[in-house]
């Protein structure tokens, strides 16, 4: 809570007018708090009397339960588990590595018990099995619930989240259960040896990485994307063990009744794509970006873009990278007039090749890119284009 010691304060306003989010007014002859306070701070640095502070109100680090497994929620998509499952189930077994803990993950859906033995084989130690039938579909009271009990159960000290519709439904309301802290869209996690969890994130608008941390709560929960981290490989696990969970009836009820369900056709995502040729705003002009579907159709890839170009209507949103976008993790990638800002690099850190070109050196794409092709993309690209063509005709 941010309080205000009213004995120093002089009322000179001046917390007021460096407060970015408009938290602080002018009541009654003192300076009120509101509700848009998200304790940046800023106001405690700046107050020339120093009458700001910030007062903990809960529980000492001290005072929370010795807990360090980590939790994973499985994804199922279409009957089968969501490929996300094992990206959350690698990053959170080399956790519980790092801390010598145990790594659980909580399966819930109809059909979901068949699952079980699978997960084990990727390193999970304890598979807590939900499957009822009125579990088919994502419905929130019953999921919720469900993942509530396991937590109550296994006392882990971090649970993570795809940060997919469903998990970003589900995630803030289990926080809200359990009366912790959640770091959505995370880009990374790291844990220290004390077991607390790093989330870290680009935050105030992509400016800088943000490192979040739950000291006072656990467990400590986050939410990932799709595609940022690499799945779970197998891996001998003796000990463990599927364990099949039941909910009482009353956990089991939902407001929510599903009257149908109708399958979008299959979207082929630049997210599974393996080459990639994403254009940025440095073409300049649509006739460029033609050039850039032939290099990706030369080289049977996909095109991807950066967010001016969907803003600009070149593109669509299903081929956005970044943040906002999606976060691909393909073979190769080549970027054209891309200029590298964090909302775009962030997401393309899983790509095995990057290869950028940019007539700026010191864009920041370099720093990210493993091969730089520095010079004007309107000579390198129909150069690139000319050269693939050749090595196709003569390769028929
Ligand atoms: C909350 C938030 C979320 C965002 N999410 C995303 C997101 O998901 N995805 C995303 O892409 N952006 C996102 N952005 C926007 C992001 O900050 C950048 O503005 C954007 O990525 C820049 O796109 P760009 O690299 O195409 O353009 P620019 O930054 O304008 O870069 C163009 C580059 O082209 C180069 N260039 C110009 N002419 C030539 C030439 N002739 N030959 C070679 N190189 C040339 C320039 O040197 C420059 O480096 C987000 C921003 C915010 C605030």
């Amino acid at each position: 809570m941010l309080r205000i010691n009213h004995d120093l304060c002089t009322l000179c306003e001046h917390c007021i007018s460096v407060c970015p989010f408009g938290a602080l007014q002018l009541a009654h002859d003192s300076i009120q708090v509101l509700d848009a306070c998200r304790l940046c701070k800023i106001c405690v640095r700046q107050c020339p009397v120093e009458a700001m502070y910030i007062e903990s109100t809960t529980s000492t680090p001290e005072a929370t339960p010795d807990a360090r497994d980590v939790l994973v929620v499985a994804e199922f998509e279409n009957g089968g588990l969501h490929p996300v499952t094992l990206e959350l189930i690698g990053k959170g077994r080399e956790m519980a590595d790092e801390i010598s803990a145990s790594l659980g993950c909580v399966l819930i859906g109809f059909g979901s018990a068949s699952h079980g033995e699978y997960v084990l084989e990727y390193g999970v130690d304890r598979a807590f099995i939900f499957d009822h039938e009125e579990l088919e579909h994502f419905r929130i009271e019953p999921y919720t619930c469900a993942v509530e009990e396991v937590i109550k159960e296994f006392e882990p000290a971090i649970v993570l989240f795809a940060a997919t519709p469903i998990g970003r439904s589900l995630a803030p309301r289990v926080a809200a259960r359990c009366r912790t802290g959640l770091t959505a869209d995370c880009t990374t996690l790291e844990v220290r040896p004390n077991g607390e969890l790093v989330q870290i994130r680009p935050a105030f608008g992509g400016n800088i990485m943000a490192q979040i941390i739950t000291p006072n709560h656990r467990p400590q929960m986050a939410t990932m994307r799709y595609k940022i981290m690499d799945p779970a490989k197998p891996r001998r696990n003796p000990g463990a063990r599927v364990e099949v969970r039941e909910l009482a009836s009353e956990a089991l009820a939902s407001a929510i009744k599903v009257l149908n369900v109708e399958k979008r056709p299959p979207e082929v995502s630049i997210a599974d794509a393996e080459i990639i040729v994403a254009a940025g705003r440095g073409i300049g002009d649509r006739e460029t970006l033609a050039l850039v579907e032939k290099l990706a159709h030369l080289l049977g890839g996909q095109v991807g873009v950066t967010r001016p170009l969907v803003e600009a209507g070149w593109a669509d949103y299903t081929q956005q990278i970044g943040l906002s976008g999606r976060a691909i993790r393909p073979k190769l990638l080549i970027t054209v007039g891309v200029s590298g800002a964090v909302q775009f690099s962030a997401s393309v850190t899983g790509a095995e090749v990057i290869v950028a070109i940019n007539n700026d050196p010191h864009a920041p794409i370099f720093k990210v890119a493993h091969y730089g092709l520095v010079g004007d993309l309107h000579e390198i690209l129909p150069a690139l284009i000319n050269d693939l063509q050749e090595v196709t005709a003569y390769a028929i």
